[in-house]
Formats: C-alpha cells, sequence, structure tokens
C-alpha cells in the first residue's frame, strides 16, 4: 500500500507548520510504510511545512499538484507548461490596461509547471495585497479576463487563485497528475489517500476520482481538518504497535 497526503489542511492548518503532536503520531503509523506528499504549493513550502525527517523517509513527493516528482533531492518528472503564441502579450496587454493602479513588480510568474498573473504583482507585500483585494472585491477583474482568456486558450484552465492572482495551468494540470506520476515511477500498489478537499470543486477531488476508477483496493479517506486526520494517525499507530 501507498499512503499519499494532501498537506493543508489535511496534516497541518493552511499555510502552518505540523504541530509536534502531528509529527509524532505521522512517524508511529507511517514506520516502514511507502508514504507521500501531494500539495498545490511548491516544495520549498513543502519542505517548510513538514519535519526534515518525515520529509527525508518520504518514498517521494508530489508538489505544485503533482506536476512534480521528487526523489530526495532529485528530480524524477516535471511537466512543463507551454506558452501558446500570443498569451504572454495578451497578458502584458491586460497588465497594461488595468484600471487598478499600484504596481508592485513580478506580474507574469512563471512557475515552470503553470503561470501565476496578477496585475498587483506578486512582490506586493501584505498592505498592498489588501488594498488590491478592497478594490477587486468591487471590480472584479480577475473574473473579467480569465473568462475573456479561457474562451481564447481553450486548452488553458485559468483559476482565481488566492486574492491577487489569476493561475494559468493546461487542463488536467490537477493532482490526478501524482497518479499517473506513482503508477510510472513506482508501480500497481494500491493507495490510500488522505485529502479535506474531495468534493467536487475541491483540489483534492481529481486525485480521489482517478483513484476510485482505478477499481483496485485504492482507498480514498475525505478528512475533515488535521485534527481528524491525527485522529486516524493515531489510530493507525494503535494498530502497527499491536
Ligand atoms: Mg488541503
Amino acid at each position: 500500500m501507498y499512503y499519499v497526503y494532501d498537506v493543508d489542511m489535511t496534516l497541518v492548518e493552511s499555510d502552518c507548520a505540523m504541530t509536534p503532536e502531528m509529527a509524532d503520531a505521522f512517524r508511529k503509523a507511517m514506520a516502514g510504510k511507502s508514504y507521500f506528499f501531494c500539495s498545490g504549493s511548491a516544495l520549498p513550502k513543502m519542505k517548510e511545512q513538514i519535519p526534515a525527517d518525515i520529509i527525508e523517509n518520504a518514498a517521494g513527493l508530489l508538489p505544485v499538484m503533482g506536476g512534480e516528482l521528487w526523489q530526495g533531492d532529485k528530480l524524477a518528472y516535471r511537466r512543463k507548461f507551454v506558452w501558446p503564441e500570443g498569451l504572454r502579450e495578451d497578458l502584458e496587454e491586460i497588465l497594461a490596461n488595468s484600471t487598478y493602479p499600484e504596481r508592485t513588480g513580478d506580474h507574469i510568474q512563471d512557475r515552470k509547471t503553470m503561470i501565476c498573473f496578477s496585475t498587483v504583482g506578486k512582490a506586493a507585500d501584505m498592505p498592498a495585497r489588501k488594498r488590491y483585494e478592497a478594490w477587486e472585491s468591487e471590480h472584479n477583474e480577475r473574473v473579467g479576463f480569465a473568462e475573456t482568456l479561457a474562451a481564447k486558450y481553450p486548452a488553458l484552465h485559468f483559476s482565481i487563485g488566492g486574492k491577487t492572482s489569476v493561475d494559468i495551468s493546461e487542463h488536467g494540470n490537477d493532482k490526478s497528475q501524482a497518479l499517473s506520476a506513482l503508477r510510472e515511477y513506482y508501480g500497481p500498489e494500491p493507495v490510500t489517500f488522505f485529502g479535506d478537499r474531495m468534493y467536487q470543486g475541491g483540489n483534492d477531488y481529481p486525485l480521489a476520482e482517478a483513484l476510485k476508477a482505478e477499481d483496485n483496493g485504492n482507498v480514498v479517506v475525505a478528512v475533515q481538518n488535521p485534527e481528524d486526520t491525527l485522529q486516524r494517525l493515531l489510530d493507525m499507530a494503535m494498530a502497527q504497535a499491536s
């Protein structure tokens, strides 16, 4: 059995580090088992959130929605975003024409597997972000240009990510990629997947559905929050010990 864990709100509170209690339960429950982490964040963030020894003992790491597979410090696989012709020019035009006046820099961020676009800029500090959020709550510019771009680039997915940006990726660039990577690099063993957003539209949903579709003993565990996962890990640790 392979174990795959979502990170935010499954093992940790959003953007937070794992608590010592969770880490202790995790080590005991997963001793001798093959486990993986799959999160929307990039690798450095994942490493900030999870203790180093737990990262080192993982069979693999699947950051950026499983768009990358890391085995130790080695990048085994990375899905690369291919820029369609005209997209960069269109983003620059939207940036030039946005009626929001403040520009902080880092507006078109190429994250290799996806693009993150922001008119205020990813370099915005917290006060600048808040100013944009307040403006955007009345203007909704992101919905407008995301819809225009989606109509022009049907192979791409435009999602209103966070409070200041639009995430641009290729369709299928979701957590179901993690399963393709597992099957290609590890093998056909059943997978148990823990996540907090298994419902339709949630970021764990595509992987949950892909696992169910295999019909080979995969288990999908929808948790409520980290406390719920902690209880399940404590139960597994207890079963391990007996
Ligand atoms: Mg989550």
